[in-house]
C-alpha cells in the first residue's frame, strides 16, 4: 500500500508544534507495518536541508494565475529518517526560513499544493491513498476530483487530518484564480461563509476525517471555529486516532539531549541529576519541586493564564517551589511572563523562544508539567512528560482527557482539571505538589506513568486499519 503524507511540517526538518512530531514519526512506524509510507513537504531554508544531501529528481512548471512558476523536487539521499522524503523547492515560495506568518501565506500553500499535484501527473505517480494533513494541504481532495488538470488522480483515496481546527486557511474569493482549473460549479465545495475554506473543503471532499484524538472529534461536533455544523453532518466519515510518540527519540534511557539517561529503576536518581543541571543553570534551588510550562504562548494553550497562575502560587499560597518556563509567542503574555519573573526571580526562570534540546532537559527534570489548555487536539506534551516519569498538571479537554488518568481514580497517573481556570490550576497543582512531597507516593506515580505505553505502534495500527476500509 502506497501512502504519501502531505504536511507543511515535519521534524527535524521544520517544527513548530506536534504537527511535525507526527510527520516525523508515524511513517516510519508505517513502514514496520508494512505501508511503503513516505512523506512530501516545503522546502525550507533551514539547518536540515543545509546540511543534508538531497538529490533533484524532477521539476517543472505551472502558472498560478499569471505567474509563471518553476518547481524541483528533492529527495534526501540517506534515507535517515526512516521513510523515504521529498521537499518541493519553488523559488520565491517555497525557499524560506520560518514555516508560517508570511503574509502571502494562502499563495504559499496553494504553490505546494499544485506542484505536488504537478509533479505526481508528469512523473504518473500513483499512490493509492493521500494522507493530507492540516487546512495548508486541504485543497488536494478537491482538486484530485474536481480539477480538470487531475482527473486521472479522482480515484486516489484521500484521508484528511485535522490536528488543529482552530486555523482553517481561509483566503477571500479573489484568490479563486490562483487555483488549477476546477469546475466552477463546485465552488460551494470550497466555500465556507463567503470565504474559500480549505479546512471545509477537506472535510467536504476527503474519503474520511481523522482527529488527533478520540475526545478532539467529539469537540469538533460541538466547537470547531465555526465548522462544528459541517463536521457534525460529514460524522459518518469521521474517525479518531491518538497520537503517539516516538520513542526512539523520546525516551530517557537513550535520550542524547539530556543530562543524565534513567530508566524505571534509577527514575529518582536520575530525575534529580537533570533537575540539578537545569537549576545550576538558571540558579534555581534543586531542593524544591519544579513545575515547568512548555510551549506556544496562545489562548489556546491558556498560556494568557500562567503569569497569574504563578502569582497565586508563589504569592498568595506561598508554595515552596520553583518554575520553570520554555515558550514563545505571543507579546503581551510574554510581557506578562517577565513581570511575574522580575518579582520572584528566585523562583522562576524563563526561556523565551524555542529550544528542542532544552525542552528535553525540562521534560527530564521537572516534576509536573502545567498544561492549562483551552483547546487541545491531542497533546503530546503530557505524553513526553509521562515518557520521562513527570507529574502532568491538565485541564481535562480533548486529547488530555483521553490520555491523563486523575490520580483519584483507580490506577490514576496524573492530574486533571475542569476548567482553564486560575483557580482551577492552582488547585491542581497544589495536589501535584502534594504528590511530589511525599516520597512513596511520587515513587509509586512515577512507577504508573513510565509503564505506560503511549508509543506509535497501536496508533499506526489503526491508521492503517483505516486505510484498508478506504482502499477496500
Ligand atoms: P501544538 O498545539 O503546539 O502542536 P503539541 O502538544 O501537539 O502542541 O506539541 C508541541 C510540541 O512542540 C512538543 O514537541 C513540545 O515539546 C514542542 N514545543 C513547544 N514549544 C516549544 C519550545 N518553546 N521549545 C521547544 N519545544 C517546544
Amino acid at each position: 500500500m502506497k501512502v504519501i503524507h502531505l504536511s507543511v511540517e515535519c521534524f527535524p526538518i521544520a517544527k513548530v508544534g506536534g504537527l511535525a512530531d507526527v510527520l516525523g514519526a508515524l511513517p516510519k512506524y508505517q513502514r514496520k507495518l508494512g505501508i511503503d509510507a513516505s512523506v512530501v513537504m516545503p522546502w525550507y531554508d533551514r539547518k536540515f536541508t543545509q546540511e543534508n544531501e538531497f538529490d533533484s529528481i524532477a521539476s517543472g512548471s505551472f502558472y498560478q494565475g499569471s505567474e509563471l512558476l518553476q518547481y524541483e523536487v528533492l529527495k534526501e539521499a540517506n534515507d535517515q529518517l526512516g521513510f523515504p522524503l521529498y521537499l518541493i523547492r519553488i523559488p520565491g515560495k517555497l525557499d524560506r526560513e520560518e514555516v508560517y506568518c508570511y503574509p502571502d501565506e494562502a499563495d504559499q500553500w496553494l504553490s505546494f499544493q499544485h506542484a505536488f499535484l504537478h509533479w505526481l501527473k508528469a512523473d504518473q505517480l500513483t499512490p493509492d491513498l493521500i494522507n493530507c494533513h492540516d487546512h495548508h494541504v486541504g485543497l488536494v481532495p478537491f482538486l484530485l476530483k474536481y480539477s480538470h488538470e487531475f482527473q486521472q488522480f479522482a480515484h486516489v483515496k484521500t484521508l484528511f487530518t485535522v490536528h488543529n481546527g482552530q486555523y482553517q486557511g481561509w483566503m477571500n474569493w479573489n484568490k479563486g484564480i490562483l487555483l488549477p482549473g476546477f469546475d466552477t460549479w463546485r465552488w460551494g465545495l470550497l466555500d465556507w461563509d463567503g470565504l474559500i475554506n480549505p479546512m471545509a473543503a477537506a472535510v467536504k471532499c476527503c474519503d474520511a476525517f481523522s482527529t488527533v484524538s478520540e475526545g478532539y472529534l467529539k469537540e469538533l461536533y460541538v466547537d470547531a471555529n465555526g465548522l462544528q455544523s459541517l463536521f457534525e453532518s460529514e460524522s459518518q466519515k469521521g474517525y479518531g486516532i491518538v497520537n503517539g510518540i516516538d520513542t526512539d527519540y523520546w525516551n530517557p534511557q537513550v535520550d542524547t539531549l539530556i543530562d543524565a539517561n534513567y530508566d524505571l529503576n534509577t527514575v529518582s536518581k536520575g530525575k534529580l541529576k537533570n533537575k540539578k543541571a537545569l537549576c545550576k543553570k538558571y540558579k534555581l534551588d534543586a531542593s524544591l519541586p519544579l513545575m515547568s510550562f512548555i510551549g506556544r504562548f496562545a489562548t489556546e494553550k491558556g498560556a494568557e493564564l500562567l503569569a497569574e497562575i504563578i502569582d497565586q502560587l508563589l504569592g498568595k499560597v506561598k508554595a515552596k517551589m520553583i518554575i520553570f518556563i520554555l515558550g514563545s509567542g505571543d507579546q503581551n503574555i510574554q510581557s506578562d511572563l517577565q513581570q511575574v519573573l522580575e518579582k520572584y526571580p528566585k523562583q522562576i526562570a524563563v526561556y523565551f523562544g524555542y529550544n528542542e534540546s532544552l525542552a528535553h532537559q525540562v521534560y527530564a527534570a521537572t516534576d509536573m508539567l502545567l498544561m492549562p489548555s483551552r483547546v487541545e487536539p491531542c497533546g503530546l506534551n503530557q505524553l513526553y512528560a509521562l515518557q520521562y516519569g513527570t507529574i502532568p498538571v491538565v485541564r481535562g479537554i480533548g486529547g488530555l482527557k483521553d490520555t491523563v488518568i486523575d490520580v483519584q481514580e483507580p490506577g490514576g497517573y496524573g492530574i486533571v482539571f475542569p476548567e482553564a481556570r486560575v483557580e482551577d490550576a492552582v488547585e491542581g497543582v497544589m495536589r501535584a505538589l502534594e504528590i511530589v512531597n511525599q516520597g512513596d507516593l511520587l515513587l509509586e506515580i512515577r512507577d504508573r506513568e513510565m509503564k505506560l505505553d503511549f508509543s506509535w505502534h497501536k496508533s499506526a495500527q489503526k491508521y492503517l486499519d483505516l486505510y484498508t476500509k478506504l482502499l477496500n
